[in-house]
């Protein structure tokens, strides 16, 4: 079947140097080569000149809720965790639903910022039928809660979710399941979550009110159980840090997603890497819900596997990967922009367990590609594409008109 030839600038497939004046070779969907420009081509009928570009991989956003875009701009920022927390469960309760209605709209934001595949975490199945409709793709984890909930009860609960992984729903949308956090699942509820097939995601040492709740049972965290009737009076606090009880759990494992990470201490940080977990960052809602920074550059030069995210709108302005990449870039200067550049792309879908199909450009995997404008006299484009690429700039390959 003949394809397309594009050609730009710079070709970056991420999971080797950029190729200057390169060009990927595409059919039906795949790509099924990629070379400099002076390579002679195959059966291939179309060659598009997207000249002053760069061709990337789509981005991922390992962690959002687009569940919670009905309450973009309406959280103001604060000063713990805890209180902004607070605020989120009053303005959920005034919404009808926590969406508002605007699920698609932040599918077609992120879409439109060239991000291909999200980490989305619901608490309900609800956002499925929109995943199914639009056409970005989907890690879908189903998200639990309950601090009282025990072992019975905890394999009730998760019923509807293990039907649906097992179903795989289909190839772009795949439904996994989530623990909110350790102070909001019981230990047996993260057991039986932990159950089910991988990848698994949980918010792990976001706040220090965390480290405290798990440490002395004591905080914040405990008030708000209490207050919530969620508090059971059995419970004995672990008295271990947040990895140890990622441990205790059975979670601490490959295909666990944890998110956030801005309590982690240096043991931590090895453990995660020895385990091979990945750490999703979203520093731009670490900084608005008052958790603090999250130690990316310590992460990075240990050898964690860090991928990004925004985190949902009401943490956060925006659903633009390319963005959150300038925080990062903030926070860690002297990482090298080709690592946090893997960060949004292949690092994100390993962790989302599409590794094999997204997140580099090379033979055989999906063609998910975009075109990012490159303005003339910029030597180093890897660092150019942290400087906040907006989506005006960015354009899908498969919607380029090649005539
Ligand atoms: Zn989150």
């Amino acid at each position: 079947m003949p394809g397309n030839r594009y050609h730009a600038r710079w070709v970056l497939p991420i999971t080797s140097p950029p190729i200057r004046d390169g060009w990927v070779e595409i059919v039906d969907g795949l790509v099924t080569a990629i070379g400099a420009s002076k390579s002679i081509g195959s059966f291939v009928s179309s060659s598009v000149d997207l000249s002053d570009a760069i061709i990337m991989p789509g981005v991922v956003n390992a962690h959002t809720h687009l569940e919670l875009s009905g309450l973009r701009g309406s959280i103001p920022r604060a000063a713990s965790m805890p209180e902004w927390v607070r605020a989120v469960m009053s303005a959920r309760r005034s919404l009808s639903s926590p969406s508002g209605g605007r699920l698609s709209d932040a599918a077609s934001e992120c879409q439109g910022s060239g991000t291909v595949l999200v980490g989305d975490i619901a608490n309900t199945l609800e956002s499925l039928d929109t995943f199914l409709a639009e056409s970005i793709e989907a890690t879908l984890f189903h998200e639990f809660l309950g601090f009282d909930v025990e072992a019975d009860e905890a394999e009730t609960l998760i019923e509807p979710s293990a039907r649906h992984i097992a179903e795989r729903v289909n190839g772009r949308v795949q439904v996994r399941a989530a623990a909110h956090a350790p102070y909001s699942v019981s230990a047996e509820l993260f057991r039986a979550i932990g159950r089910l097939a991988g990848p698994r995601s949980v918010h792990l040492a976001e706040s220090e009110e965390e480290v405290e709740f798990l440490m002395s049972g004591q905080g914040p965290w405990r008030d708000i159980l209490e207050e919530r009737g969620r508090m059971s009076c059995e419970w004995v606090p672990p008295r271990v840090r947040p990895v140890d009880y990622l441990e205790s759990v059975g979670w601490l494992r490959e295909d666990t997603i944890v998110v956030h990470g801005v309590q982690l201490i240096d043991d931590e940080i090895d453990r995660l890497v020895e385990a091979g977990s990945t750490l999703v960052v979203c520093p731009r809602s670490n900084d608005w819900t008052g958790a603090g920074v999250a130690p990316i550059a310590k992460c990075y030069a240990r050898g964690l596997r860090v991928a990004i995210g925004t985190d949902s709108l009401a943490s956060a302005p925006d659903l633009n990967i390319f963005r959150e990449m300038t925080e990062v870039r903030r926070l860690a200067p002297d990482v090298p922009a080709s690592k946090i550049l893997q960060s949004a792309t292949i690092v994100g879908a390993q962790g989302l367990g599409r590794g094999r199909s997204h997140g580099a450009i090379e033979p055989g995997r999906r063609a998910a590609l975009i075109r990012v404008e490159l303005p003339t006299g910029i030597s180093d484009v890897e660092e150019y594409l942290l400087s906040g690429i907006e989506s005006t700039c960015i354009q899908w390959l498969e919607d380029i008109d090649v005539g």
